[in-house]
């Protein structure tokens, strides 16, 4: 990365939020996690993928995932959030990008997630067609306040690094 010029690089930041109704099981990272609460939705409702996929579109300006797949369009109901993150790849690799690595949060009050952290890597990872080791994932309960804490809602964030090919 030295001879890399710092006008080449480019960050970008993502977020998003769903509620959680009873059900199950959790999709989260492109993983059915299981759990008695499912997230609400109206694709797959993968708050991680999602978070991840804003990263991408907004380091590269190429807008948000909600331009990119409306949320009220009959062809994104129940949508996997892999494909869509897949699309998203995509362009950014398309408008001349390429993705150095990324670093996650989930924000998630239960279930413990630690014994998917390195499968959800994974997936992610063939996804963005990075290695594993490029991508990051953290788990934080709400300690127990808030929309996370009481179980209300997960939420994720995400930042991303890319460099102009
Ligand atoms: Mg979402």
């Amino acid at each position: 990365m030295s001879s890399v010029s710092p006008a080449s690089l480019r960050i970008g930041i993502g977020h998003d939020t769903h509620r959680l109704q009873p059900g199950g099981p959790l999709r989260l990272g492109g993983l059915d996690v299981p759990f008695d609460q499912e997230a609400v939705g109206h694709s797959d409702a993968d708050v991680l993928l999602h978070a991840i996929t804003d990263a991408l579109l907004g380091a590269a300006s190429l807008g948000d995932i909600g331009e990119l797949f409306p949320d009220d369009a009959e062809e994104n109901r129940n949508r996997d959030s892999i494909e869509m993150l897949s699309i998203a790849t995509q362009k950014v690799v398309a408008s001349g990008f390429t993705i150095v690595n990324i670093d996650c949060i989930i924000f998630a009050q239960r279930p413990k997630l630690s014994p998917y952290k390195d499968a959800m890597r994974q997936k992610i990872a063939e996804t963005l067609a990075l290695d594993t080791d490029c991508v990051g994932i953290k788990a934080k309960t709400g300690e127990k306040v808030g929309p996370v804490g009481t179980g209300e809602a997960v939420e994720a964030q995400c930042v991303a690094l890319l460099v102009r090919s």
